[in-house]
């Protein structure tokens, strides 16, 4: 059974300028359903992160203004949206949804959120849209409770997962592959396990040989149990803040990839969806629905 993670806080309201395009959580879901891909049986509602759950992952500092909406303007801005109840709420279901996925991962070999990779969230502040880290958040938990014990983070999102960076440099159980636009925020970029840094323009090809190149090495040096992939689409040419030129056809080729390399080594994958910011939101919700559909073919045919 195909595991989704989905639940209406995702559609969190933005103003309508916001470069976010809140819209693709609930389009998703609705293309999916409507086209037969995924039928209402494969969705299931997640649960919240509790404190506890935050702490394992994040200074209880941080969780306090978050708790308490005491974060200074500038510690907001930095997130880019004005601090709400509503968006810490939604934060924490979006991590506990992406630890589920993990355990629907490790029973059915895949399973996808259809929100996270909020990888530019630190221990101690958020950046870029994220208030918590949900990745690692999912991985602590996991790494806690036994339940996985190397752990590999694909991050494809063109942003580098600073966050990700950050908060497992010293966890040696946790590899934190990232391949990104090199002049693309952030632009102080705490290295990863292993950094691959793609110029401007970067085209399917160049990015399709690097990609095959890099890992199947990974998966057999580190031979992780789970993979956390953050499968973004802000690698499009039509990406406003991309800067690389992949095709929608290259960006699927790329799922693909990654998908039958977890499949074929029988390595469970957790799926998360990061960015995707092209002017025409269509095709930001056609190139995450791709990986959807992969994931179904690949997995359950
Ligand atoms: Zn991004």
């Amino acid at each position: 059974m195909l595991k989704v993670a989905f639940s209406p806080i995702f559609l969190y309201q933005v103003p309508e300028k916001h470069r976010f395009p809140m819209q693709k959580y609930r389009l998703i879901p609705e293309r999916l359903i409507q086209e037969g891909t995924l039928s209402e049986a494969n969705f299931f509602a997640p649960k919240k992160l509790t404190e506890a759950e935050i702490l394992t992952t994040h200074t209880a500092e941080y969780w306090e203004k978050l708790r308490t909406q005491t974060l200074s303007r500038k510690e907001a801005r930095a997130i880019g949206s004005e601090m709400t109840p509503e968006l810490v709420e939604r934060g924490r279901y979006i991590a506990h949804a992406t630890y589920e996925c993990a355990l629907y991962a490790k029973q059915y070999g895949i399973s996808l959120n259809v929100a996270g990779g909020t990888h530019h969230s630190f221990a101690d502040h958020g950046e870029g849209f994220c208030v918590f880290n949900d990745v690692c958040i999912a991985s602590n938990l996991l790494l806690n409770r036994g339940e996985a014990h190397r752990i590999l983070i694909v991050d494809l999102d063109v942003h580098q997962g600073n966050g990700n960076a950050s908060i497992m440099a010293d966890e040696p159980r946790v590899f934190v592959f990232s391949m990104h636009g090199e002049k693309n925020y952030p632009f102080r970029k705490p290295p990863s396990d292993l950094d691959i840094e793609l110029p401007n323009d970067t085209d399917d090809e160049t990015y399709l040989t690097q990609l095959k190149q890099t890992l199947p090495q990974l998966i057999v040096a580190h031979k992780p149990d789970l993979i956390f992939y953050q499968s973004a689409v802000d690698v499009l040419a039509t990406d406003k803040l991309g800067k690389l030129s992949l095709t929608p056809e290259g960006c699927k080729q790329r799922d693909d990839f990654v998908l039958r390399q977890a499949r074929d080594n029988n390595i469970p994958i957790a799926v998360v969806m990061g960015g995707g910011y092209s002017e025409d939101v269509e095709d930001v919700v056609e190139a995450h629905c791709n990986t959807f559909r992969l994931s179904k073919q690949l997995f359950f045919a």
